[in-house]
């Protein structure tokens, strides 16, 4: 059977700590499926439709990886898309309390489904999407956070 696992984020924008995360995981699972949660409370600065086409460019030709969102409880989108695996990263002990909470939430709600951390590459620990977003919002040059895809690089908020 598949090993299907689903990245879920709010990837706003997706940076190369996120890329990182799923390229390492290609020898783990068949299939990542990077799913944009849409019911958090968090506002996106950038529109649904085009973290989606960042996500699709960074990984273009990567058969392994779709790009889907979701609304509602990540876990029942797992089950809709009948991914056994969560896939989360990790920077610092911050990210491990947040994560633990989560991943032990959603081992009451669904037994069935396992989420697997990876450790952020050390170069990759600082990268926020929140600090990213400052530095675009501010009109600064957010090229070195951000993964090698040409709409997301030279995309200017206006
Ligand atoms: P959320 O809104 O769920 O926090 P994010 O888009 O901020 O989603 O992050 C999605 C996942 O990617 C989370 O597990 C987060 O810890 C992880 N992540 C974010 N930035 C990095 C990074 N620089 N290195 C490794 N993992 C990261």
């Amino acid at each position: 059977m598949d090993k299907i696992a689903v990245f879920p984020g709010s990837f706003d924008p997706f940076t190369i700590g996120h890329e990182s995360i799923v390229r390492r995981a290609f020898s783990l699972f068949d299939t990542i499926i990077v799913a944009i949660g849409k019911n958090t409370e968090k506002d996106g600065l950038f529109p649904l439709s085009l973290r989606m086409e960042w996500i699709q460019e960074v990984f273009h030709g990567d058969k392994q990886v779709k790009v889907d969102s979701y609304h509602g409880l990540t876990v029942d989108y797992c089950k809709k898309v009948n991914a056994a695996y969560l896939l989360r990263g990790l920077r610092t002990a911050a990210d491990f309390e947040y994560e633990r909470a989560i991943a032990q939430i959603n081992k009451t709600l669904s037994k069935e489904i396992e989420t697997v951390f990876l450790l952020s590459n050390p170069e990759y620990s600082s990268v926020t999407s929140s600090i990213v977003k400052e530095i675009m919002k501010h009109g600064g040059d957010a090229k070195p956070f951000l993964p090698n895809s040409n709409a997301l690089k030279t995309f200017k908020i206006v």
